[in-house]
């Protein structure tokens, strides 16, 4: 099994030295604040007929927008059904087109390497997109796709509950926090997630930092910050 050492060379950062943290002057505050407003840890049990199978299913048969006509397979998600973690991408590829499973692909060894970093297997988190179905060439999602289907993400993170989610990417973090704010200026906070007020970490997507991957030691930034967040509701 592959190291510490391994994961952070996977992320361009093998000689990596504590720097100043990011300046996150008023996570502490949002962290307490999120604590306090009863997030996802501390809210009662849900009575609901709704199940995992049930949500899966509409997935697997959904044809409310364009984008059924040429998938080869939906991607529901994939991982612990009970995981802390939830990580947030924006929509299928090719390969999760034909594998039925996210972030499969190059982004995805990426998306693992990150995760492993801060002492995660994948195996331990759940992961899912925004979008269920690949659109075409990998274009963005468009709006009425998104309100299609944000709602099969939404009952997700209901039956999940996350102490934290983890978007990656600009798409999923803008759906998301239904803003269009840049993604640089949405790291290093935390987000609050819906009524349920979950706390949201915002990163880059695994896709971008192997283009450009000057930008690894910034997400690096992000998930040891994750980290942080999600322990720090855990005490
Ligand atoms: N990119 C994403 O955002 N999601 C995937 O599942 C694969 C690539």
């Amino acid at each position: 099994m592959a190291g510490r050492a391994d994961y952070l060379a996977a992320l361009g950062i093998e000689n990596w030295q504590q720097r100043q943290a990011l300046r996150i002057a008023h996570a502490p505050a949002a962290v307490a604040a999120i604590a306090a407003a009863g997030a996802a840890p501390d809210l009662p049990a849900q009575i609901s007929n709704e199940s995992w199978d049930k949500v899966a299913a509409e997935v697997a048969g959904c044809i409310k927008c364009e984008l059924h006509l040429c998938r080869n397979r939906t991607v529901f998600g994939v991982g612990d059904r009970a995981a802390q973690w939830l990580v947030v991408g924006e929509a299928p590829g090719a390969d999760e087109d034909q594998q039925g499973e996210p972030f499969v692909g190059r982004a995805g060894g990426l998306l693992n390497s990150m995760l492993r970093g801060i002492g995660l297997a994948r195996e331990q988190v759940f992961i899912a997109n925004v979008l269920k179905c690949r659109p075409p060439g990998n274009r963005d999602p468009k709006p009425e796709e998104v309100a299609q289907c944000l709602p099969y993400l939404e009952r997700q993170i209901a039956l999940l509950r996350p102490r934290i989610m983890l978007a990656v990417g600009r798409i999923a973090a803008q759906n998301l926090l239904a803003t269009d704010t840049p993604i640089g200026k949405l790291r290093g906070q935390v987000h609050a997630f819906g009524a349920a007020r979950i706390p949201l970490v915002v990163t880059y997507h695994p896709a971008y930092l192997l283009r450009s991957p000057t930008e690894k030691r910034k997400a690096w930034e992000d998930l040891k910050f994750a980290r942080r967040v999600a322990g720090g509701l855990a005490t």
